[in-house]
Parts: C-alpha cells; sequence; structure tokens
C-alpha cells in the first residue's frame, strides 16, 4: 500500500506541515482565543506534558448547568434518539422519540435512520417472525405483530397522544433547509449553522453541494457498513474545505463562495482552515487502533494493512463526492489516516440529557391511584392475554 496515494506524493511537504503537530504555545494561544471569543471565561485549557491538554473549571457548576457543547456527533447515538443535529437537543415530542426508539429497535440499527418511514416499505425487516406468507406462522403472531404496528406508528404519527407527556414539551423538529430528510434542528439558527460549517457538502439532499450525490450515498453506505467513524473525518474534510472558501471569500473581498479550479491553492489559507483541526493529538489510524483481541499478533501487519486499505476505498468514495482541487492536500490518505486517528484516540462520550428519561420516571413517580383512574397504566394489552399466559411486554426503552 506504500506509495499507493498520489496526493501523499505530491503535496509530500504540505501534508507534513499540516500533520505536524502545533508547539506549546501555539495551543494554549489557540484555546485561549477560542474560550475567548466564545465568552466562556468559566473554563481553562491547560497542557500537561503527560496527559495532553486538560480542561479545568475557573469557575463552580452548578447541577444541571452547561459546560460545553460539542459539534461531533457519531450517527449511533443519534440513531438512540432525536436531536438537533447541530446542539444535540431532544426535538420533535415525547410520542414520536418513543415510537421512534421502538421503531429502529424492530428495525435493527444498521437499516439507518429514517425515522417517519411507513412501516409498509420496511415490511419484511420490521418483524422477525411475523411473516404472513408463513403458514406456520400462528395468527396470534401476526395480531400482536400488526397491533405493534399500529400502536408505534400512531406514536410517531401524533395519532397516540401519552398523558402528561405535554408536561415535556420540545422543540419542533426542523427539516434540513437541504432536504435530504436525515438531519433534524431545533431552530433555523442550529440549521443554518450546520449547513455553513458542515452539511452543504455533505447534505444529500436536492439542494446538496456537493460533486455528486450517487457518490456520497456510495461513501456514507460504506462507512455505515464498514466503520461509521469514517463519517466524521468526513466532516472534518468538509469543515475544513467550507472554512477555507469562506476565508478565500473573504480575502476576494466578495461572496462567491463556489470552488473556481483555475483559482491555485492559497496554502496559509488552508492552514488557517486547518487550525482547529491541527490542535487535536493524532496519529494514523492504522498505526494507533488497537490490535482486536481475535487478531493473533503475527496477523498484526496484514491487520493494519486491511485497515489502510478500508480508509483508502473510503477516501476514494469521499473524493468522488466533495473534492476540491484548491484543497487537494486533504484528500490524501495521511490525512485522512490521522483524521479518523485523531477521533480513534479522542473517543469522546456523548450522553444528552434525556426528556424522555425525565417522563418515565415522572410517570413512575405518580401514586398508584391516579395512574388507574387516569387509564395511566404503561403496559398496553395488545391482545387478550389468558390466565397464566406470560405477558410479554416493552419495557427497554
Ligand atoms: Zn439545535
Ligand atoms: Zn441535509
Amino acid at each position: 500500500m506504500e506509495g499507493v496515494c498520489p496526493i501523499d506524493q505530491r503535496f509530500a511537504s504540505e501534508i507534513s506541515a499540516l500533520v505536524t503537530p502545533p508547539s506549546p504555545l501555539q495551543v494554549q494561544e489557540y484555546f485561549d482565543e477560542l474560550l475567548s471569543t466564545r465568552q466562556c471565561c468559566s473554563m481553562k485549557v491547560k497542557q500537561n506534558g503527560e496527559f495532553g491538554k486538560c480542561v479545568y473549571a475557573e469557575s463552580n457548576f452548578t447541577e444541571g448547568q452547561l459546560v460545553l457543547k460539542d459539534q461531533f456527533q457519531q450517527s449511533s447515538n443519534k440513531i438512540d434518539c432525536l436531536v438537533c443535529s447541530f446542539c444535540f437537543r431532544f426535538i420533535g415530542y415525547i410520542e414520536l422519540q418513543i415510537g421512534r426508539k421502538l421503531y429502529l429497535q424492530e428495525l435493527g440499527v444498521s437499516k439507518g435512520c429514517c425515522g417517519t418511514d411507513s412501516f409498509d416499505e420496511e415490511e419484511d425487516s420490521f418483524v422477525e417472525n411475523g411473516d404472513s406468507s408463513n403458514p406456520c406462522a400462528s395468527s396470534s403472531a401476526n395480531d400482536r405483530v400488526s397491533l405493534l404496528r399500529e400502536m408505534v406508528e400512531s406514536l410517531m404519527n401524533g395519532g397516540l397522544q401519552l398523558s402528561y407527556s405535554y408536561k415535556f414539551s420540545l422543540p419542533p423538529a426542523i427539516p434540513c433547509p437541504g432536504g435530504c430528510g436525515e438531519a433534524y434542528y431545533c431552530n433555523k439558527l442550529c440549521a443554518e449553522a450546520d449547513w455553513e460549517m458542515f452539511d452543504s457538502l455533505l447534505c444529500t439532499g436536492e439542494r446538496s453541494e456537493s460533486l455528486s450525490k450517487e457518490a456520497l450515498l456510495e461513501f456514507i453506505k460504506h462507512a455505515n457498513e464498514t466503520n461509521d467513524i469514517f463519517l466524521l473525518a468526513a466532516k472534518a474534510i468538509s469543515f475544513t474545505i467550507l472554512r477555507y472558501r469562506k476565508l478565500k471569500a473573504t480575502q476576494l473581498g466578495k461572496k462567491d463562495k463556489t470552488p473556481n479550479v483555475s483559482r491555485c491553492t492559497d496554502l496559509s489559507l488552508l492552514f488557517e482552515a486547518w487550525k482547529p483541526i491541527s490542535m487535536g493529538h493524532k496519529r494514523r489510524w492504522w498505526d494507533c487502533i488497537a490490535l482486536p483481541v481475535d487478531v493473533k499478533s503475527f496477523d498484526e501487519a496484514a491487520f493494519r494493512r486491511q485497515i489502510k486499505a478500508l480508509a483508502f476505498t473510503s477516501l476514494q468514495l469521499l473524493k468522488a463526492a466533495i473534492f476540491d482541487k484548491e484543497c487537494e492536500p486533504l484528500f490524501s490518505l495521511n490525512i485522512y489516516g490521522h483524521l479518523i486517528g485523531m477521533f480513534e484516540l479522542n473517543n469522546l462520550d456523548l450522553v444528552v440529557a434525556s426528556p424522555v428519561e425525565d417522563y418515565f420516571l415522572y410517570i413512575d413517580d405518580l401514586p398508584y391511584p391516579q395512574k388507574d383512574r387516569d387509564d395511566q397504566a404503561t403496559i398496553i394489552a395488545l391482545k387478550p392475554i389468558c390466565k397464566g399466559e406470560e405477558v410479554v411486554y416493552l419495557d427497554n426503552l
């Protein structure tokens, strides 16, 4: 695989400069400036030779107070809940959150997230053993499945309203302005910010500014089937390209943000656009990835070659989708490997406070008589249940 990427050869010195870690002074200046421009004076980033960068509180935080917001999210936790694609707030309404989660659970996470699709389109995948053409399937199992479908569908389309859900109102889900039907936002500002920073190149909708929607869909499919860390790397590349175009447009003193192949790369602007990414600790993915337990140590070299080849395939798909001649060094395998390695090494878990959980806690805490009187049973019989029969219920929300 060595030397397989021609961009790496052509831009060797630029790429080496891009992946060289900034000096401790540059890092300190960058984070001090970042925190001051975001008027975040209650935190400070300090460097420690042994542990890297650490965040320290400069004032007290009360429980529940916002500490910081992040902008990169992997799709596996997006599937768990419907949140704003930019700020991660829960959006929609309680019934939609519950219905969507049930729907996706039955569908299997690998099917992707398409919260508003009708069951009819995915009929085969929703049911494990409810195939009506199967003469062996019991009619009660089929009844149960169709009742479940109905219930989940009416939760998602607003037909079924759960008691007290009005106490946990959420901002309405605003669809992505690109028309992809994948990303949703809590308000217009979040939608616009995401569009400008990441999504205009990576959106699969009608207004997408990618070179080829088909290529983009293929890239996303490959990532979902292999490793969704590629989606984060694509987001980082898209972010840098869009930032570069914006910086260039500002420098040229006009608003034209469309790439012009006849213009040559302005390296200083590319470095400036890359600056936020340059601050992240990185190593090449295939060098730093931990060896899975089922890979024997003598297979290590072959395993790392495989990982590198996988990244190369993903990169070619991404290149077909969003390539920008002026930002060509970003499409080198070395850069892609470092970006993926950065996400691998800085693996953060993001936990979003869930109003759905709060809702269930609220219902659980209601006194029993009230639950009964208000028809508050959280277990609904979907078919007649005989004495002594097992009651199968959905409790895994
Ligand atoms: Zn938002
Ligand atoms: Zn979109």
